[in-house]
Formats: C-alpha cells, sequence, structure tokens
C-alpha cells in the first residue's frame, strides 16, 4: 500500500507537486469520489498504524485526512492519549500561543529522506466536519495537537521540511529514528520493537 503514497523525493513528479499545493475545499453531501478517499486513507492509516494521512499524500488535492493515535503511541509519547481512526475534513486551526510551543520528533510517510524534532504550538483551536458534515470545534493539546498541525500543514501544502529550520535538530530518517529509539526508556523501547516487529516494517 505504501507505492500510494507521494513522497518528496519521487523524480516522476513535476516541481509543484499536489504535496505543495494547498488542497480544495470539500463540499457536503460527500461525492462518491471523495467517500472513496476517505475510506482509502482510513484502511492505509489503520495498515501503517498511525498517525496521520493527507488526502495529498495520496495525489488527491483535497482537504481530508484520516487521524489514528494507537494504543502504542500512547503509551511511548508524552503527553499523549488514544484516539480512534477518525476524519477531518475542510480542517483548519489557531494557535493558542499564550501556551507557547516545544519540539519533538516527527517523521513524514511522504519524505524519506529527513526527520527532525518540529516545533508546533502545544496547544491549537481546532476546527473540521467529520464524514457526516458535523462540525467539531475544540481545543486540542499534546500528541493529538502535534498530529494535527503536520496534517493540516500537509493540506495546506507544507511539509515538515517546510518547518524545520537551520536551528532543529534534524537527519537521516534511520539516524533520526535511531536516536529516538535511544532517548526511550527500556521499557518504551522495548514496546517500540516488539510492535515494529508486529507492523513487519520500519518506523
Ligand atoms: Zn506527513
Amino acid at each position: 500500500m505504501k507505492d500510494k503514497i507521494i513522497t518528496i523525493e519521487d523524480a516522476r513528479l513535476p516541481a509543484a507537486s499536489v504535496l505543495k499545493q494547498r488542497s480544495a475545499r470539500v463540499n457536503f453531501p460527500l461525492s462518491s469520489e471523495d467517500k472513496e478517499v476517505i475510506s482509502t486513507l482510513k484502511e492505509m492509516l489503520f495498515a501503517f498504524g498511525g498517525t496521520g494521512l493527507a488526502a495529498p499524500q495520496i495525489n488527491v488535492s483535497k482537504n481530508i485526512a484520516a487521524i489514528y493515535i494507537p494504543q502504542i503511541v500512547a503509551l511511548i509519547r508524552e503527553n499523549a492519549k488514544e484516539y480512534p481512526l477518525h476524519v477531518i475534513i475542510n480542517a483548519e486551526y489557531e494557535p493558542i500561543e499564550s501556551e507557547g510551543k516545544d519540539s519533538d520528533f516527527e517523521a513524514c510517510y511522504s519524505i524519506k529522506s529527513t526527520a527532525g524534532k518540529v516545533s508546533r504550538y502545544k496547544a491549537i483551536k481546532l476546527q473540521y466536519q467529520t464524514e457526516e458534515g458535523e462540525e467539531i470545534s475544540e481545543v486540542a493539546t499534546g500528541v493529538y495537537a502535534r498530529v494535527m498541525q503536520h496534517e493540516i500543514d500537509h493540506l495546506n501544502g507544507v511539509l515538515i521540511t517546510d518547518r524545520l529550520t537551520k536551528d532543529c535538530f534534524q537527519g537521516p530518517v534511520e539516524e533520526i529514528m535511531r536516536i529516538r529509539k535511544e532517548s526511550l526508556t527500556e521499557e518504551k523501547r522495548l514496546l517500540l520493537e516488539e510492535w515494529i516487529l508486529e507492523k513487519g516494517g520500519k518506523r
């Protein structure tokens, strides 16, 4: 399923790829095409084991993303809670600047070369529509707020490589993931390794 994902390293893509564009708003009721995009995103994100996947990453320039914070992520990350697999449509956020920012490890399914510690707002005012068209407006914090900022960035054509400024801790994905693992307690590291084996892939 990973071959459906477009990456910035993909030489077949024109320079101004869909990853770098602001995606289009989605109208309700959803078209059958929109519903297909939604089920593809959900299916893929579930198979990958989280945490977010946006429509532009499968070459669809629409404001749709899937979010899923499984138990393992909630156990390993600081300030993380589990969230079931769900879809956000026409999503946007406003930072709550008074809460400040923090930096934490992020990687992206659409970037094979680089990962790093991205600075994000600790709290945001989040707005989106569910698959059913229900308007949700809420304050998000912790890892959920971080994942939302990463995915809403995708919907606006912004990638972690745009957020990783020179002073940010960053490097090749493999190396960053190794350092990230080393930064965990032994208990958390074992959980992560077990999960990677379960998923049969690298992470
Ligand atoms: Zn991403």
